[in-house]
This record gives C-alpha cells, sequence and structure tokens, in this order.
C-alpha cells in the first residue's frame, strides 16, 4: 500500500487496474529465455501505465495509431497538448506547451521510472508498481473538464509593445475558452513563458497617460472593446480576474505603463471582479495620477451595461464616488 495518500477526494470503486504483477526485481530471474517472456508480457507496460493514469485524472486520452493524445495535466489545458508515444521498451511524454516530463508524471502521480515498460530495481521494485494503484485510488486535484467539443476562435486581441509590434495574440473560443500565443518565423509558441507583458493596446494606453485623458481598465478584451467603442481609451491585461485572498495575477510591468495616468477600474459585478478591482486600485495609488473604482448599472459586466444603452458616465462610482 503507498502510504503517502495525495490530496483529494477517494473514489469508492477503483477499476481494477490492467498491470501486470511482476516478479519484485527482473534481476532475480535468472534464465534468459524467463526474461525475455517477461519482457514481450511487458511490452506496453509503461504506454498502458501512462494511459491510464490519465484516464483517471480526466485527461481524456484519444487513441491514435501509435501514441494518444490528452488534455495536459501539468497546465491549464483547454485543448489536448500532451502526447504519449509508445516506444519499444518505454513511453515517451511530450507536453507542445512546453511542461517538463518530470512535472506532467508529478501530475499524475507518477515518476521517470514509469517511462519504463520493465522496472529497474532496486527503486523500481520498491516504488514502481504501487504508483499505479495510488493514481487508481485518488482523484487528481485536477478540475473536471467539459467534454471536448469543436472550438471555434471568434475572437482574437493583439497585445502589442509600444511600436505595434505584435508579442502575443489571445483568441476567445466558442465554447467559451481562451488560449495565447506568440507568433514565431515558424508558427506559434503555445506559452507566454519569457515573453513581455504588456497592457492591452497599449500604445493607445501610453497616449492616453501622456495627454491626460481616462483610460478605462476593463476586466477582458471583450469589455475593453465594448468600452473602447463608446469612444474612450481602454485596456485591459491577458491573465483575467482572481477570487478574494488569492494571488494577485497584476504585474509590476502593468503598473509601471500606467505610470501618471488617470485610470478608471470598471469591475465585474461578483465576488472575483471586486476583489480584482480592489486589489489593482490598490496597486495603482502610488503610480497613477488617480484611481477610480466603477461598477456597472446594469448587467454582470461592462458589455451588459453598454449593450443597455447606457454609457460610461453612467458606471457606478465606489468608495465616494471621488477618484482617490
Ligand atoms: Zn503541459
Amino acid at each position: 500500500m503507498p502510504n503517502v495518500r495525495r490530496a483529494g477526494p477517494v473514489t469508492t470503486d477503483p477499476a481494477p487496474h490492467k498491470v501486470i504483477n511482476p516478479p519484485t526485481d527482473i534481476t532475480k530471474i535468472k534464465s534468459t529465455d524467463a526474461r525475455a517472456s517477461f519482457r514481450s508480457a511487458l511490452a506496453g507496460a509503461a504506454f498502458d501505465r501512462l494511459k491510464d493514469a490519465l484516464e483517471s485524472v480526466e485527461c481524456r486520452p484519444r487513441d491514435h495509431v501509435s501514441y494518444v493524445l490528452a488534455l495536459c495535466p501539468a497546465h491549464d489545458d483547454r485543448e489536448p497538448s500532451l502526447a504519449v508515444y509508445r516506444k519499444p521498451g518505454r513511453a515517451r511524454v511530450v507536453c507542445h506547451a512546453g511542461c517538463d516530463d518530470v512535472a506532467v508524471l508529478a501530475a499524475l502521480g507518477l515518476g521517470v521510472a514509469d517511462l519504463f515498460d520493465e522496472p529497474r530495481a532496486p527503486y523500481a521494485a520498491s516504488r514502481r508498481f504501487q504508483s499505479v494503484p495510488q493514481v487508481r485510488t485518488v482523484r487528481s486535484v485536477r478540475r473536471r473538464v467539459a467534454p471536448l467539443e469543436p472550438a471555434v476562435v471568434v475572437g482574437a486581441y493583439r497585445y502589442a509593445d509600444e511600436t505595434g509590434r505584435t508579442l502575443y495574440v489571445k483568441e476567445r473560443l466558442e465554447p467559451k475558452r481562451f488560449r495565447q500565443f506568440v507568433p514565431t518565423p515558424g508558427g506559434r509558441q503555445w506559452t507566454l513563458n519569457g515573453t513581455r507583458r504588456v497592457l492591452y493596446r497599449l500604445p493607445e494606453v501610453l497616449e492616453a497617460v501622456a495627454d491626460g485623458r481616462l483610460i478605462f481598465l476593463c476586466e477582458g478584451e471583450k469589455d475593453t472593446e465594448s468600452v473602447r467603442s463608446a469612444g474612450v481609451v481602454a485596456t485591459t491585461w491577458t491573465d483575467g480576474a482572481w477570487q478574494p485572498g488569492a494571488a494577485p495575477k497584476w504585474r509590476p510591468e502593468y503598473s509601471e505603463q500606467l505610470f501618471g495616468g488617470w485610470v478608471v477600474i470598471v469591475r465585474d459585478r461578483d465576488r472575483a471582479g471586486r476583489a480584482t478591482a480592489w486589489d489593482v486600485a490598490g496597486e495603482l495609488r502610488s503610480v497613477a495620477a488617480g484611481v477610480q473604482v466603477v461598477r456597472p448599472a446594469y448587467g454582470k459586466d461592462a458589455f451588459d451595461h453598454l449593450a443597455a444603452g447606457l454609457g460610461v458616465s453612467d458606471f457606478i462610482a465606489e468608495e465616494n464616488g471621488e477618484l482617490v
């Protein structure tokens, strides 16, 4: 029995796993023939083990000829970006978003030894064949995901530097989800790691700061575009809102880009929206010329408010309606 239990509710009815029971140590099998037959009995064991583990954490592995594609358990994956290949004597994992193999295995409750069909004693004997039941009997902390449906890109938002050069692009898909990429000469890099982060429509933001015009800081690109269509300068950041008490997804560079500006934070009317707006207001106090938090007078966000025919002057100011 595994002596370390992982977090998460225990499933009541673990399915029987397919891994055959090997001798505890293959090196104890003397005969070459016996060892060979043991090997062939184990062929594909690592591949099956990974596939089972992916299934058990609802990463939805889908079969292809010599590999499976699944949601990657190590990052917030909405498109299947993890490939598991069947190789002689072992399996190979490749996350196309760039997750480290060890991180992928760890998210499945597995270790590097689990990539191999044959146990490699003594490490393997002591741990490896405990790993599958361990995964089988606990649920991953990974949240459940909706069944995969064909997604359609319904919006593309370009994030550019002050000269207008594209740094990254965020796409909105229907059913609603987002993905981001950095355009590269060879195609798309599906991670923003190492990429400079900027506020949405940074050139317009910097111009408004210089001119002393109001900048409406919204929650998401859809709200931002809707506020812009009212004829004012609006912006957002790519990372989204956070729950009260959670680590802010606001970066110091965003504050720097608003240095000296007059900022109106338009929050969503929910707990995350309020927490986010006031956290950001706190960040901006010392750098902006003025900060005001407002909420929509109608609906759940700026988009609803404007779609109802209200204007930017109809937002409801919070904290005594004064720029503080
Ligand atoms: Zn990944």
